[in-house]
């Protein structure tokens, strides 16, 4: 067992680094005078350089095979023998992809992040279409780099999914539009059935703040080991399970953003808090998979902040803390307000019901893109054809329509995938829940979320990294993943929002 406390060490060594370089990122994004980009910038390409040095050398390789070798012993689910996998897995990631594709990729993508930005801001596509075809041919090469049987999006999706195949999103995907579409247009036809303006209100920043922290304190994200910042681009961040910090953004005329920003992200830190203590500080803790993480932040977004319940125990807060602005204001009018159904162009804006239109557009386009069917000449028609058939609009400009999102600039194309994914997972596990403990719904509407919050800790956060999604998915509900129980949930709540 030498070889696998010498691994340790070294995994140790390479996470401590990796961490060191999120509190850079974090306050970069919450402190930093804009003056400090330079040297930011200088000093996380360092601590990268370093980080992967260290991670990829051949000890690092050698290391892993000799503990290995030895592990036969170890039982599956002990910290080692997970360690191990989890080592395996990202060490054959890291050194498939040959050093020079990495910083062709690295240097690319820098550059087309400018471009982009400066693109979408004049609504010229034509001056961001070749970086997108760079980042297309790139990505051909990373996906060959790092090999797959069936679809060459399988080993872009794989970097985010670990485990997930082309396939099974395709097949989830289309079980999500032959329902979600039609329920889609049921809704359309009713419009004008719910007014959300109550929402756009003038809502004091101060007082959005107090209720946040209110909030995020009773569902049981853990101060001592974390903190709320504001952020434009609001994330979760953690640099070891005992300090995990979340940011938000308020906006004086848009209250949902702060309110919901703040659990999803809650959410996500949860997640990352409640890792067992056995592997906190090792690369073992936080969350397997981004679909994984944000099943958790949907599940507290939206199936527990976006219901009946939580809103029958925090509205009358809300009210007063905001009396002026929500007097006469009741209980119902303001549930619909929060869940109003309305098709529209931009993905961060979109709400539960047509949100996963948006992903399965970028899902199939990407896919069309890598396997030759569309070029980058045609893909914004593509786009606006498809906007047209799922929400049935069509994006007057390519600002609102294939440029609005950073992540094609950023080289991540097979990401987008996991949002829908988690979206899907979240009503599952939180079915499973109930089922175990069916007062969860009365407890809510109690503003107590202990037993939800325990129950989670048990099943999904305190393994942090040691199961594969799909592995934790059917440990935790017992099922393969479908889109029935996600569809169900849909179909239920806005089936007697809308009276449909
Ligand atoms: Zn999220």
């Amino acid at each position: 067992m030498e070889a696998l406390t010498a691994l340790q060490k070294r995994l140790q060594q390479a996470h401590d680094l990796n961490m060191a370089m999120s509190l850079l990122g974090w306050d970069q994004q919450v402190n930093m005078p804009p003056g400090g980009a330079e040297h930011r910038a200088s000093q996380l390409a360092t601590l990268s350089r370093l980080q992967h040095e260290l991670f990829t050398a051949e000890e690092t390789g050698r290391l892993l095979e000799a503990a290995e070798a030895a592990a036969d012993g170890l039982h599956y689910e002990s910290d080692e023998a997970s360690l191990l996998r989890v080592a395996r897995h990202d060490y054959d990631l890291a050194t498939r992809v040959p050093t020079d594709l990495v910083a062709e990729l690295t240097r690319v993508t820098a550059l087309a992040h400018e471009k982009w930005a400066a693109a979408r801001a004049n609504d010229d596509y034509a001056a961001f279409k070749p970086w997108l075809q760079q980042i297309v041919d790139l990505s051909l090469q990373v996906a060959e780099a790092l090999g797959y049987e069936d679809r060459v999006y399988d080993a872009l999706l794989d970097q985010y999914e670990p485990g997930m195949k082309t396939a099974t999103v395709a097949r989830l995907f289309n079980e999500l539009k032959e329902v979600q579409i039609p329920l889609i247009r049921a809704i359309a036809e009713q419009a004008g059935a719910i007014d959300n303006s109550i929402l756009t209100r003038d809502y004091d920043a101060q007082r959005q703040e107090q209720f946040s922290l209110e909030v995020a304190r009773q569902l049981g994200y853990d101060f001592e080991r974390g903190r709320l910042d504001v952020a434009v681009h609001p994330f979760t961040t953690n640099f070891g399970t005992n300090d995990v910090r979340i940011t938000t953004r308020y906006e004086r005329n848009w209250l949902p953003a702060a309110l919901f920003g703040t659990i999803h992200e809650a959410g996500h830190a949860m997640y990352e808090q409640g890792s067992g203590a056995s592997i906190a500080g090792t690369m073992l803790e936080g969350g397997t998979s981004l679909g994984i993480h944000e099943s958790q932040s949907r599940l507290w977004e939206n199936l527990v902040g976006r219901s009946r319940a939580f809103w029958t125990y925090y509205f009358p807060r809300l009210q007063a803390l905001f009396p002026e602005t929500l007097d006469g204001i009741d209980l119902e009018t303001f549930y619909r307000a929060i869940n109003r159904v309305q098709p529209s162009l931009i993905r961060v804006e979109a709400d539960e019901v047509t949100y996963n239109m948006h992903i399965i557009i970028r899902f199939e386009l990407e896919n069309d893109l890598l396997e030759g069917r569309l070029s980058v000449d045609d893909a914004p028609e593509a786009w606006n054809a498809k906007y047209e058939e799922y929400l049935g609009l069509r994006p007057p400009t390519d600002r609102e329509g294939i440029l609005q999102d950073i992540h094609w600039s950023g080289g991540m194309i097979g990401y987008f995938p996991t949002y829908s994914l988690g979206n899907l997972m979240s009503v599952p596990f939180f079915d499973k829940a109930v089922a175990a403990h069916p007062n969860i719904p009365d407890e809510i509407a109690q503003g107590r979320f202990d037993t939800l919050l325990n129950w989670l800790q048990a099943h999904i956060y305190q393994h942090g990294r040691k199961y594969m999604p799909a592995e934790l998915f059917q440990k935790v509900t017992g099922e393969i993943m479908s889109a029935g129980p996600y569809l169900a949930y849909l179909q239920e709540k806005y089936g007697e929002i809308y009276d449909l």
